[in-house]
């Protein structure tokens, strides 16, 4: 009798079988390569989907303007051939190419160990940078709505939030994004870096429409929540002509975007080498210009200040906020600060 009772009890009493941790994810690459995640889920969008364990959801990070970092995530189907996070991803053994962008690991008890984190009496409530890592709102957050579940998590502990993203999915959730503004406070970055049709396709093969993003910006606002638009990263040769910039400024206002910041691209480690090897395969006539113009992780002050100077003076004229704050520099990540030379440039060709 009570063998029956047992097979016929509810699931909730089923906890399955304990999910790897990423450590353990990482050995079994190293020693088998990516089919050796014999449990990993491949969807219909190709990419391989690991679900794993964490053992952390904050992690704390020195040298930025925030101190807390969450990432429900690893690696990201966007794939944009200039993110700085794939780099991050040869910290699990996966390469900074094809890998970061079709292997994913999804956090799946993310939330759960949150509430742990916010609900520690030593919790500070210090502004949390949610997406520095991966896009919190990449497709598979509409089967897993694990950002979902944080930001309410988030709410409950009245901790505040700066989180980036370009995936328009991030309007599922202006309810919580509204209670977190009330609780605690929370800024929306959508990354729009261009509108330029060609440049997008070329660079975020894997991303939403830029018009699509600034919609949802616009949608975010009139529901209450504090959105601008990132325009990071500005990528030389691609993005970067006054008439792209201009096109990109106007649309962005146009869309009611609460604020605007901009950063030039820079390129290291695993980053580097995609970025590189992308424009050898793609674009082998700018690779002599991008050798001497990365020699170093950033293209000269110069050309930076340049850039800036030029988009700052369209701020002025579509009536754009410039934004100052901490989390515009998401972008450099080693918390480099430069002083933007105020004076208007001009002279800027690519
Ligand atoms: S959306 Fe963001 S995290 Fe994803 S690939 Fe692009 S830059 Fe990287």
């Amino acid at each position: 009798m009570a063998n029956q009772v047992a097979s016929t009890l509810p699931l909730f009493l089923d906890l399955g079988t304990p999910k790897p941790s990423t450590r353990d994810i990482a050995h079994t690459i190293r020693n088998g390569g990516t089919s050796a995640l014999t449990d990993a889920e491949r969807r219909a969008d190709e990419a391989t989907y690991q679900e794993v364990a964490c053992r952390s959801a904050l992690n704390p990070v020195s040298g930025m303007p925030f101190k807390w970092t969450l990432n429900p995530y690893r690696g990201c189907t966007h794939g944009c051939h200039y993110c700085f996070a794939r780099r991050y991803h040869v910290q699990f053994e996966l390469n900074a190419d094809d890998e970061f962008a079709s292997v994913i690991l999804v956090k799946r008890n993310v939330a759960e160990v949150l509430r742990r984190e916010v609900d520690r009496p030593a919790w500070k409530r210090e502004v949390v940078a949610v997406g520095t890592a991966t896009d919190p709102y990449q497709p598979i957050e509409g089967h897993y709505r694990l950002t979902r579940s944080c930001l309410e998590v988030l709410a409950a502990g009245r901790t505040p939030i700066g989180l980036v993203t370009k995936g328009p999915m991030i309007v599922r959730d202006c309810d919580k994004l509204r209670d977190l503004t009330r609780a605690a406070g929370a800024t929306v970055y959508m990354s729009v870096p261009t509108v330029d049709e060609e440049a997008w396709r070329t660079l975020e093969p894997g991303t939403a429409h830029p018009l699509q993003r600034l919609r949802a910006v616009r949608t975010l606002v009139d529901a209450g929540v504090n959105a601008g638009v990132l325009m990071a990263p500005i990528v030389p040769g691609f993005s970067s002509s006054r008439d792209k910039l201009e096109r990109t400024v106007k649309a962005i206002a146009d869309h009611g975007a609460r604020f605007v910041g901009c950063n030039v691209m820079y390129l290291q480690d695993g980053t580097r080498s995609h970025f590189m090897k992308f424009l050898e395969r793609e674009f082998p006539s700018m690779q002599p210009r991008y050798e001497r113009l990365y020699e170093q992780k950033y293209p000269p002050a110069s050309y930076r200040n340049e850039v800036r100077g030029m988009v700052r003076v369209l701020q002025e004229r579509y009536g754009l906020v410039r934004r100052q704050d901490a989390s515009t520099t998401v972008a450099e990540p080693d918390g480099t600060k430069e002083r933007v030379n105020d004076a208007e440039q001009v002279g800027f060709a690519w």
